[in-house]
């Protein structure tokens, strides 16, 4: 039965009463459950553990052995919630949309940051930094070009409190054939805008921003770190290229730069916050990868970290947030300033352990 088949592979659902799509993966569920296990774990602050699967020269789920890298290392996920060879199905059991499922092609991988097992982007060195910019701008462009990729989402996510449980600097890439729900929204609220007032959304955000300075963290040549106007998490933060650049591949080599450094320096601000290694999802937005111009679109990207008022108190999206809108306290003008006011040079190098 063909249902059967598009449902045992990465597809999406679409959700009729709001118009989004959810991914299904079942394959994952084949991965063997390797959390909470782990014994004799390296005590904490060691550059080597030999119980992580992203070390150098450690071992992987399957056999696989990671080269012994001394920069960044990229591999495919083993297990990953796309597939290239997944092929296109489409069904809509009502013929109405409600029962709406569609095969979905992609591919998803990991991109070890550093060897050092104890380092994170703020603990990196701004050339260190800027090797991974430099490995984001290359995956860009090579995943993108594949033929059934058209959107290639690069994140990082941060820390135990956000589901991720290997303290290892990495982050990961995610492509595929449809624009997912965030920037697809976005683009269609970036098109129109610029349809509307003849100008890019963000490059008139930006500029009015920059003028302001209440909700500016940072700032320099190439970027600038605002809290946004419409924050939704308590210390979210919207890194914007200071030019109409669409994506990655846009930006020259000083603003390769421009983007460690900014990186660093946000990430640093937000460990000496709680004085703690402070959890967050940081992913860029950009042009799809399907051969349209998107003139529209503005590179940026988004941190969302959920801690709140103290390294372990955190915000919590439950309630009235989940079933009716966001909601916050702290206003994006307050939690600007508080960020600003921070050091820049990383806690653990004024008071090492
Ligand atoms: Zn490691
Ligand atoms: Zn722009
Ligand atoms: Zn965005």
């Amino acid at each position: 039965m063909p249902l059967d088949h598009l449902y045992q592979q990465p597809h999406r659902r679409f959700n009729p009463l709001t118009s989004e799509w959810v991914l299904v993966s079942p394959q994952r569920t084949e991965r063997p459950w390797r959390g909470q296990i782990e014994t004799a774990a390296a005590p904490a602050g060691s550059a080597y553990d030999p119980g992580c699967y992203l070390c150098p020269g450690n071992e992987r789920a399957g056999g696989v052995r990671n080269p012994n890298y001394s920069s960044t290392f990229i591999f495919t996920n083993d297990f990953a919630a796309l597939r290239p060879d997944n092929p296109p199905e489409r069904h809509d059991e009502s013929g109405r949309g409600l029962l709406l499922s569609e095969s979905e092609a992609g591919t998803c991988k990991v991109v070890c940051f550093s060897p050092r097992h104890d380092l994170t982007l703020a603990r990196m060195t701004v050339p260190e930094i800027l090797s991974v910019v430099d490995v984001w701008v290359e995956q860009y462009a090579e995943i993108g070009s594949l033929p059934y990729v058209n959107y290639v989402e690069i994140f990082e996510n941060r820390g135990e409190m956000m589901g991720c449980s290997n303290p290892h600097p990495h982050g990961q890439i995610w492509a595929n054939q449809t624009i997912p729900n965030e920037p697809r929204k976005e683009q269609e609220a970036q098109r129109a805008y610029a349809e509307k007032h003849g100008v890019c959304l963000l490059c008139e955000y930006l500029q009015r921003e920059a003028r302001a300075q209440s909700r500016v963290v940072l700032e320099n040549d190439h970027f600038i770190a605002v809290v946004p106007f419409w924050a939704v998490w308590p210390f979210e933060v919207l890194v914007i290229a200071k030019q109409h650049f669409r994506d990655l591949l846009a930006l020259d080599r000083p603003a390769h730069a421009g983007l460690a450094e900014i990186l660093k320096d946000l990430t640093t601000r937000y460990d000496n916050l709680f004085e703690t290694s402070f959890p967050y999802s940081m992913g860029f937005h950009q042009a799809p990868t399907d051969s349209e111009a998107h003139t529209e679109w503005h590179l940026h990207a988004h941190f969302y970290p959920p801690l709140l008022r103290s390294a372990t108190i955190r915000k919590f999206m439950v309630g009235y947030e989940l079933l009716a809108s966001p909601q916050r306290d702290i206003t994006p003008e307050a939690a600007a300033a508080t960020l600003r006011d921070l050091s820049g040079i990383h806690y653990a190098e004024i008071k090492p352990r």
